[in-house]
């Protein structure tokens, strides 16, 4: 069995396995795709002490690190469940079991869950074609790349009217498409975002469209739901702010989830689960960022070897 075993090889999940075999310990990881959503990254700008950088070298400067030490790495296995130690097999006694899809079931002292997360789709024509090249999912991330520019922000919940008060200090323009009748953010951020001049507020407004010229974005279509008329607005960027889905349904059951499915944890990184830690994209915590995922790996594994020493 392992002493520490990483699921997911994103960010969170390389960090954690660095730090756990940096002990001495038994360790693996087990990752569907290695890299997470870095590989579907282009420019990296906030990944602190390295001006500019992108996905794939990222992914590789990761792999290479993880690889410098003693790590099981086990690729292309996507995990389907876990299982709290079996008191009464003695065999197994005290031990985690991840099950793969595989059929396979891995047995581990500790387990430190890095599945990251995905940014809902729009799932509209041009949306796919423009990835990168104008549509955008994180205003941390890419808001800089638009300075002075036309953009839209699509989603009037909370992190859609975050993200327009956000874009409105860097760009020129943000047009905020809401699908409802009505925003949905809290009041506070409303009258916020009501308070900027540079932002123009449309409400039952279906995109339908993303446009371009080939190479990049060039507008947006929507219809305005009262009318039923097609409109076109045009900009260079449209950042899609409709919802960012954990990787956990393979969890539901097992441990403590919140109410958007994010894995709940404490300042150790440990789960409702003993012996099982969790970090990064997947958890509770607020901001989703690549050097963030990294820090929570690091305090992951430590929570881990620290539960470990006292077994
Ligand atoms: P992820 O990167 O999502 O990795 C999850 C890992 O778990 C993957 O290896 C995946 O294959 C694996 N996995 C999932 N489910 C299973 C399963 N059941 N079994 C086994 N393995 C599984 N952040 C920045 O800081 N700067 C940026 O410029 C930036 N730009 C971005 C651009 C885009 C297009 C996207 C999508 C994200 C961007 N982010 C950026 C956010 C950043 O990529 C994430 O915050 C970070 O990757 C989270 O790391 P993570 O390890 O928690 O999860």
């Amino acid at each position: 069995p392992y002493d520490v075993l990483v699921v997911g090889g994103g960010p969170a999940g390389a960090a954690a396995a660095i730090y756990a075999a940096r002990k001495g310990i038994r360790t693996g990881i087990v990752a569907e795709r290695f890299g997470g959503q870095v590989n579907d990254t282009l420019a990296i700008e906030n990944f602190i002490s390295v001006k500019e950088t992108d996905g794939p070298k990222l992914v590789m400067a990761l792999e290479e690190h993880v690889k410098s030490y003693d790590v099981d790495i086990m690729p292309l296995q996507r995990a389907a469940g876990l299982a709290e130690p079996e008191k009464a097999d003695n065999k197994h006694a005290g031990l985690i079991e991840v099950k793969l899809e595989s059929g396979a079931t891995l047995r581990s002292k500790s387990v430190i869950l890095a599945t990251g997360a995905r940014w809902r789709n729009l799932n509209v024509p041009g949306e796919e074609a423009y990835k990168n090249k104008g549509v955008a999912y994180c205003p941390h991330c890419d808001g800089p790349l638009f300075k002075g520019k036309h953009v839209a922000v699509v989603g009037g919940g909370n992190s859609g009217v975050e993200a327009a008060i956000d874009l409105a200090g860097v760009v020129g323009h943000v047009t905020l498409l809401q699908f409802d009748t009505e925003l949905k953010a809290d009041a506070v951020l409303q009258r916020k975002l009501r308070t900027l001049e540079n932002v123009t507020i449309l409400t039952s407004a279906q995109t339908t469209e993303v446009t371009g010229d080939g190479t990049r974005v060039n507008g947006l279509t929507y219809t305005d739901r009262v009318t039923g008329e097609s409109k076109h607005i045009a900009l260079e960027g449209v950042f899609i702010q409709i919802g960012l889905v954990p990787n956990s349904d393979w969890l539901k059951g097992t441990l403590n989830l919140s109410k958007y499915g994010e894995i709940e944890i404490n300042s150790h990184n440990a789960t409702s689960l003993p012996g099982v830690f969790a970090a990064g994209d997947v958890t509770t915590v607020p901001y989703k960022q690549i050097i963030i995922a990294m820090g929570e790996g690091a305090n992951a594994a430590l929570g881990a070897f620290d539960y470990l020493i006292r077994q």
